[in-house]
Order: structure tokens, then C-alpha cells, then sequence
């Protein structure tokens, strides 16, 4: 699609230096769409990613193959879901984007159709605390009731399933996870599958069920993750 740089006559009301940060942060959108299709974690146009610059919300457009996204091809919206920026329909996952932006402090959303973590969403309202990876995500990661993709009913619903967490299952359709950063929800949806997965495995075993960590477990790893990797 279009080689053009998304500059500051499409800035979304930031002005210049708003401008830039845009197209950085559109840059980004597209290089983590491409990964979670690049990693399996979406086949064709499914999922969207998003990422917040002030008022303006950069949305994936819909039904684009994300390796045919240029620099030139930004799409934002505002809080309310007008289109501010780009020409392209933005994703039809919207108001599930912004139920998130309005609700907390998150930067950056991923919606994907991993394919085990929707298989668990078939099976389970929670996912099991196999592993402490549960703890990277608030706690135990909550199902979402199912609506149709697109539409407020599926985005309150995830609103509920979010509570006190940083991602859930959608029912019978995917994952959402947030960040403050792209490479932080990305990380987090990343994590949900692989435990997902986990938990698919284990309990696949005739006659046996994974044992799961308890309440006190999973507080004492959410604290010991505070110091968790590189200083500073
Ligand atoms: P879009 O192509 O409109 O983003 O839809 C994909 C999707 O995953 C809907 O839930
Ligand atoms: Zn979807």
C-alpha cells in the first residue's frame, strides 16, 4: 500500500513533534501485527493491534494482510471512534480497543486467535495457574462470554473478564492482553498461549490433572516479579 510517511498533515490534531511520535508508534503497530502473524499467533488478517499516542488511538486496519502495510497507511481514531487519521476502515475490533484505553492506563493492546488459548476458551471460564506465567498477567486469566467479534457486547464483556488483569480469553474467538508498551502486550499474549498450551498438554494425560499453584503461590510470585530481570 502507500510509501508515504504519515506526517503532520495527519497527525490527529498533535502538531509536529505529535506527528512523529504517530508515525514511530504506526511503525510499531504494523512490525507487531506482522509478528503475531509471523509467530502463528493469527492466520491471514485475523487479530488487531493497537497503541495509544495521547488522544489518538492507532488502530491495524480491517481486513488488510499486515505485510502490505506501509509507512503511509496509519490509521488512527479518537476516544470516541472517530476516524482522525487515514483512509483505510479501521479494525472492526474498535470498540473492544477503546473499552481498554478508556478503562485503564494501558498504551498498547493485542487481540489474537492463538489457536490454543482459544481452544482453552472453548473448555474452561478460567484458565488453570499451571505455571507462575499466570502472575505476569494479574492472576488467573478469566473467559469473556461470547459476542460477535465487532461489537460492544463482546467488548463489556471483556471489560468484566479484564478485571484486575492485564489479559482473557475471548470465548470461542481469541485473546486480549495490554501493555504499557507493544512489546509488553505482545509478551503477555505470547505468555498466555504458551501456558494455554501447557495446560492442554498436561491435562491431555489419561487419568491424571495438571496440579495447579494455590492463592499464596501465585501472591508470593507476583511480588518476587517486581525485581524480576535487568536493574534500571
Ligand atoms: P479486523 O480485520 O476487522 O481487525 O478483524 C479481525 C478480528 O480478529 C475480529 O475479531
Ligand atoms: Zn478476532
Amino acid at each position: 500500500m502507500s510509501d508515504g510517511v504519515a506526517g503532520d498533515a495527519v497527525d490527529g490534531g498533535l502538531g509536529a513533534a505529535g506527528g512523529d511520535a504517530v508515525g514511530r508508534a504506526w511503525s510499531e503497530v504494523v512490525a507487531t501485527a506482522r509478528r503475531t502473524a509471523a509467530e502463528g499467533l493469527v492466520v491471514g488478517t485475523s487479530g488487531n493491534v493497537s497503541a495509544r499516542v495521547g488522544p489518538v488511538v492507532l488502530v491495524t486496519p480491517s481486513g488488510v494482510p499486515y505485510d502490505r502495510l506501509g509507512p503511509g497507511d496509519a490509521v488512527g481514531v479518537d476516544l470516541e471512534g472517530r476516524q482522525v487519521l487515514g483512509t483505510l476502515a479501521p479494525t472492526s475490533e474498535v470498540p473492544l480497543h477503546l473499552a481498554v484505553y478508556r478503562h485503564t492506563s494501558a498504551t498498547a493492546v493485542v487481540h489474537t486467535h492463538a489457536v490454543h488459548a482459544t481452544a482453552v476458551s472453548t473448555l474452561l471460564d478460567e484458565v488453570p495457574p499451571v505455571h507462575y506465567v499466570t502472575a505476569l498477567l494479574g492472576g488467573t486469566v478469566r473467559t469473556a462470554p461470547y459476542a460477535r467479534y465487532g461489537t460492544a457486547e463482546l467488548a463489556a464483556h471483556m471489560l468484566e473478564a479484564l478485571r484486575d488483569r492485564t489479559g482473557c480469553l475471548l470465548r470461542n474467538h481469541g485473546t486480549v492482553t495490554y501493555g504499557d508498551t507493544l512489546d509488553q502486550a505482545y509478551e503477555r499474549t505470547a505468555q498466555l498461549e504458551w501456558m494455554c498450551r501447557l495446560w492442554l498438554t498436561a491435562a491431555s494425560v489419561p487419568g491424571r490433572s495438571p496440579s495447579l499453584l494455590t492463592p499464596a503461590q501465585l501472591h508470593d510470585v507476583q511480588e518476587a516479579l517486581k525485581d524480576y530481570g535487568q536493574r534500571g
